[in-house]
């Protein structure tokens, strides 16, 4: 029999450091009864973006990219190692257009989170559209809801002229009563990427809207950190929705929406990290990467810090 010097027939030849763990290697398909620190979903869904996308990719992106990242944490000196990332794979949806992938969203959100798995649970979308099922999800098992959007665009566009779309799902959760305008916070709001009737919109029902400008003023952290306190004492519950556009297109190329005049990467993971600090904020969605813009998975791998970011704060 042939022997080889290199080769193990069976395993993946890569290098691999005994002393290091891979976020990858710490994600672990569910299984009835298990426990874990983070649940996992993918929303391979894209069909309701207004501009072309393919952010129905980018589940199998970001997950693949997570074997780029190792579980330990310099600025904390802190290897995360043990802790488990519970995935629930991907939702399945019907080549259908319609209301009937949201209902499947809201069906299986709810299904996760009467699996009691783990604390916290990071939604992989897809695009926007996905956030208005999921979020009526957890108000269905939490009760009051409050939802922090970082983002570049509002997303309150009307209904009437083309149905739920990636730019409508916060005015769809307020329409129909599952979140109320106050508890919303829309951070990273950029000039010239939005209409007039939207912001006054946002105003007309008490959402608490943060320019750019408003975000180099006054520094992302603080921002974040004085609106999820004043959230999480009116709220059951925060929802974290992180539309990467919100990030400057020199930093997340992969959107479908990207352009210039955004948050740094930096900014972008100290918005996370002020928010999920607190214990009220039980979930996170990361939306609108398409995979087939990014240069060199840039957007992807932004993800998975925005994620490690959430799951490692506590
Ligand atoms: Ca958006």
């Amino acid at each position: 029999m042939q022997a080889f010097s290199y080769l193990k027939p069976g395993e993946p030849p890569i290098f691999k450091d005994r002393f290091i763990t891979k976020i990858s290697e710490t994600v672990t398909p569910y299984k009835s009864g298990m426990r874990g620190d983070l649940a996992l979903i993918g929303m391979p869904l894209s069909r309701l973006s207004i501009s072309m996308s393919k952010a129905s990719d980018a589940p199998a992106a970001i997950r693949r990219c997570m074997g780029s990242f190792t579980t330990y944490s310099a600025e904390k000196d802190l290897d995360y190692a043990g802790r488990t990332i519970v995935d629930y794979g991907d939702i399945r949806f019907s080549p259908a257009a319609g209301e009937v992938n949201l209902e499947r969203i809201y069906t299986t959100v709810g299904e996760v989170l009467s699996t009691d798995t783990c604390p916290r649970t990071v939604l992989l979308g897809g695009d926007h559209g996905v956030t208005y099922p999921s979020v009526k999800a957890f108000a269905g098992r939490f009760g009051k809801i409050g939802v922090i959007q970082l983002d570049a665009h509002h997303d309150v566009r009307n209904i009437e002229d083309g149905g739920r779309t990636n730019g409508t799902p916060f005015r769809s959760l307020i329409e129909e009563g599952i979140i109320v305008g106050e508890h919303l916070v829309q951070a990273g709001i950029r000039d010239f990427a939005n209409g007039k009737e939207y912001r006054d919109y946002a105003r007309k029902r008490g959402i608490s809207v943060f320019t750019m400008s408003d975000i180099e003023r006054e520094g992302i952290r603080s921002i974040i950190e004085r609106e999820t306190v004043r959230l999480a004492k009116s709220v059951d519950m925060i929802y974290f929705s992180l539309d990467m556009d919100c990030a400057d297109q020199a930093y997340a190329p992969g959107c479908p929406a990207a352009g210039p005049g955004g948050l740094t990467s930096r900014e972008l993971l100290a918005a996370v990290g002020a928010c999920a600090s607190n214990e009220k904020v039980k979930a996170m969605d990361i939306v609108e990467i398409d995979p087939s813009k990014d240069v060199q998975d840039m957007t992807s791998k932004l993800a998975v810090l925005a994620m490690l970011a959430f799951y490692y704060s506590q």
